[in-house]
């Protein structure tokens, strides 16, 4: 009995049951020998991406059913792929686990990153387990293409660019809040509670904008829009006014907010873990821009505000309200909208 062989044995059937019937092109070696080896594909530039979730830290168990964390731990990834307009290839993961793991709990987990990467269209072709008695830590790198030179940088914002996000704000911090509260299991909460147990990457939606030429800088929300987009102010050497009366807030979050005794605007500006795109584009694309929206399915894109020379202080984000004052956000996480005005 060995349970790390055991273990690799059950990923590689897991890989092989979900592998396309006939091999990617590139690939000359996957699962099964100390490397793997691929040829990346001519005219492209490859992209690689790394993200680790740690138990008690990204993840809790306790509502996290496995088959969905399996699945977000690769959505996360895939995320990083979409937000530079490139097509997710390979994946490799890296499995830290206790002596004493649930096999029916791992076999779960197994399965919904599996049917997770060939969902996103690649292939699993290898990587490690380890003891990690204290925490279970789960840890995932894809492997991308993008047509040379055509990868969408968070450098090349422009002022006057408009910025735009690719779907609704807050719904996922709302969700992890719920869960927090144990009231996950209410029906009407279900699409925040989905947003943080089960997010989508906007792989196609990434594609269609970078080949359409129609991005200057993008990224994924991952940290919050505040984060996020003070991220692309600093890379690009631009501040941002974004306002908050087009802010992309669902009913629901509100009305989850409500509930949960939270400010739904810090959800949307600081919760994080959206993983929608955000991307600035010039404003005379807007019409093209609002127009492709509808060819992605599960995209709603929504212009929020644009880009501005930055002032003499430097790069930032500012919030506008409806009554016109503008306050500074930039990098701002949960707590720092909780106790404004
Ligand atoms: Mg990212």
């Amino acid at each position: 009995m060995n349970p790390e062989r055991d273990l690799i044995t059950a990923i590689t059937r897991r890989a092989a049951a979900f592998a396309p019937t006939s091999p990617p092109a590139g690939l000359r070696q996957g699962i099964g020998d100390d490397c793997a080896i691929w040829k990346p594909s001519p005219q492209q530039d490859s992209l690689i991406t790394t993200d680790t979730l740690v138990e008690g830290v990204h993840f809790d168990r306790r509502w996290h059913p496995p088959h969905l964390l399996g699945r977000k731990a690769v959505a996360v990834n895939m995320s990083d792929i979409a937000a530079m307009g490139g097509t997710p290839r390979y994946v490799l993961l890296s499995l830290g686990l206790g002596d004493q793991e649930d096999p029916a709990w791992l076999d779960a987990m197994l399965d919904g990153l599996a049917e997770a990467v060939a969902a996103y269209g690649a292939v699993l072709i290898g990587g490690d387990t380890v003891n990690s008695p204290e925490r279970l830590l789960l840890s995932v790198t894809v492997i991308g293409e993008s047509p040379e030179s055509r990868a969408c940088l968070r450098s090349s914002g422009q002022p006057g660019d408009s910025v735009w996000v690719g779907g609704p704000l807050g719904l996922a911090a709302g969700g992890l809040e719920l869960c927090r509260q144990g009231l996950a299991t209410d029906p009407r909460w279900q699409p925040a509670v989905q947003a943080h147990l089960d997010p989508q990457a906007q792989v196609e939606l990434g594609q269609k904008l970078a080949t359409a030429g129609l991005v200057h800088a993008m990224m994924d929300l991952s940290d919050g829009l505040a984060t996020d987009l003070a991220h692309i102010c600093t890379a690009s050497g631009v501040s941002a006014e974004v306002a908050a009366a087009l802010l992309p807030i669902p009913a629901l979050v509100h009305r989850a907010a409500a509930v949960c005794q939270a400010d739904p605007l810090s959800w949307a500006l600081g919760g994080g873990e959206d993983y929608h795109l955000l991307f600035t584009a010039d404003p005379a694309h807007d019409p093209a821009i609002s127009n492709l929206a509808g060819t992605v399915a599960g995209a709603t894109l929504t212009r929020i505000g644009c880009l501005t020379a930055p002032p003499a202080g430097g790069p930032g984000v500012i919030l506008r309200d409806a009554d016109g004052t503008g306050r500074e956000i930039s990098y701002r996480g949960y707590d720092h909208f909780r106790a404004a005005p």
